[in-house]
């Protein structure tokens, strides 16, 4: 056994699991009382004072004050039950991983990179392998993370993109629900039949405009990308995938005519066709003044296609749905920047580098490939000294100090324009 783990007795104790059981029952509305009742803040404001209790002759009120105090000392010298794993100092459990599978991408869409594309991508040897995806991901499933979406850089450019797909399919016997990918549709003629076959159930496919012109003129490729996409997204609805379109809003660019075509492609189809607010990440080249809030779209889409039917929204969903009346597909909005969505946050990343980042505007990070490969030093980790490759235990250590040092929103950051200034990978090296 190596020595770190002999220094350690044990890093998962029973008591641990006790407490992630006692806090699954409160939630599921149980008896036990929530980990945060017994704070001594809520002590501070609600245990009785005796202090100055001089009413005259009430020996029965003293002694209930008593009793009262009594019980309040006993609850806070009890243990906390400690969080589970994913769950952070918010109370958000964690159930939804987001994994970048590359840093590459067949276009050079203008919001997003250079047209000469990156020119320090990270060597293929320090992207994650198969092999590490399949532990990490069994390691997540296990802590209850039910949602998987790969993501990239255009994930269908890994050359074993099929065989990664089929490794963590076979996580649904773990209970895995959802293995979802997102992709720019270009190679997906070719594989989906492949992916759809190794268990994918889900697909997220981006296309910002319906316009072949305006195709090129965003992804600096031929305009002849939109009728293969939109081939694509046809062709994920008929194998039976949970189908979505994702169109990124830029003012001056897709905000108008695009949008309102997408709205009316959207009426024949079981797809949904979202539109999301334009976020500032490092040289994507993000102002204020390129932001169209989604209220704004909403009331282009009413004046033009009249009211809206409002679609329930699904917990930790984060987009708000409309249909117009009649239509087969419905219309959504992630609006992250004018309407955050960062109270039901259930989303962890990891990066195609083996990073692991808790929230998408924050910059700190901790590789899970190196604590996987060499093992990771203390002040790195966090949590651990590791004299060699971390075990799985190890690795749960390092996920959960990381998740409990997540702030409750935007990385800790409020204004658009902190987010524009903060430093932060490019949307492509994080994964969207
Ligand atoms: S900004 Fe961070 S906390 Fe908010 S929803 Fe996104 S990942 Fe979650």
């Amino acid at each position: 056994m190596p020595a770190h783990l002999l220094r350690r007795p044990s890093l998962v104790p029973a008591a641990h699991r006790l407490g992630v059981a006692a806090a699954a029952a409160w939630r599921a509305g149980g008896a036990l009382s929530p980990p945060l009742a017994r704070s001594s803040s809520s002590q501070r404001t609600c245990a009785p004072s005796t202090a100055g209790s001089t009413s005259a002759g009430s020996d029965t009120s003293t002694a209930e004050t008593l009793r009262a105090l009594a019980r309040s000392r006993i609850a806070a010298a009890a243990p906390h039950p400690p969080l589970a794993p994913l769950e952070d100092r918010h109370a958000r459990q964690h159930t939804y991983l987001r994994i970048s599978l590359t840093e590459r991408c067949n276009l050079r869409c203008t919001y997003c990179m250079p047209a000469e594309g990156l020119a320090d991508l990270t060597p293929r040897a320090e992207l994650l392998t198969p092999h590490e995806l399949q532990r990490l991901a069994t390691l997540f499933v296990r802590q209850g993370v039910d949602k998987i979406r790969l993501t990239g850089g255009e994930p269908t450019v890994r050359r074993d993109i099929v065989d990664v797909v089929a490794r963590l399919a076979s996580l649904r016997s773990e209970g895995l629900l959802q293995l979802g990918m997102t992709s720019n549709g270009m190679l997906l003629p070719r594989l989906l039949p492949s992916l759809a076959a190794a268990g994918l159930t889900h697909l997220n496919i981006s296309l910002d405009t319906l316009d072949p012109h305006l195709f090129e003129l965003i992804t600096r490729r031929s305009g002849a990308g939109v009728a293969r996409v939109l081939a694509a997204a046809e062709q994920s609805v008929k194998l039976g995938l949970t189908t979505k379109l994702n169109v990124v809003v830029v003012r001056g660019v897709n905000d108008s005519k695009d949008v309102l075509d997408f709205v009316e492609w959207a009426r024949h189809r079981d797809i949904v066709v979202r539109f999301i607010e334009y976020m500032p990440f490092d040289g994507n080249k993000w102002r204020p003044e390129k932001l169209v809030p989604y209220r704004v779209l909403l009331e282009r889409i009413v004046e033009r296609f009249g009211p809206l039917e409002k679609v329930g929204d699904t917990a930790n969903d984060t987009s708000k749905h409309w249909r117009v009346p009649g239509s087969r597909g419905t219309i959504g909005f992630i609006t992250s920047m004018t309407d955050h969505f960062c109270g039901t946050c259930n989303r962890l990343r990891i990066t195609a580098d083996g990073n692991l980042k808790v929230c998408l505007f924050g910059n700190t990070e901790v590789s899970l490939r190196d604590a996987m490969r060499t093992g990771l030093p203390l002040e790195l980790s966090g949590v651990a000294q590791t004299d060699g490759p971390a075990s799985d235990e190890d690795l749960l250590h390092i996920v959960s100090a990381a998740v409990k040092r997540k702030h409750a929103k935007h990385a800790g950051m409020s204004a658009p324009e902190d987010l524009a200034r903060s430093a932060n990978r490019s949307m492509i090296r994080i994964g969207g």
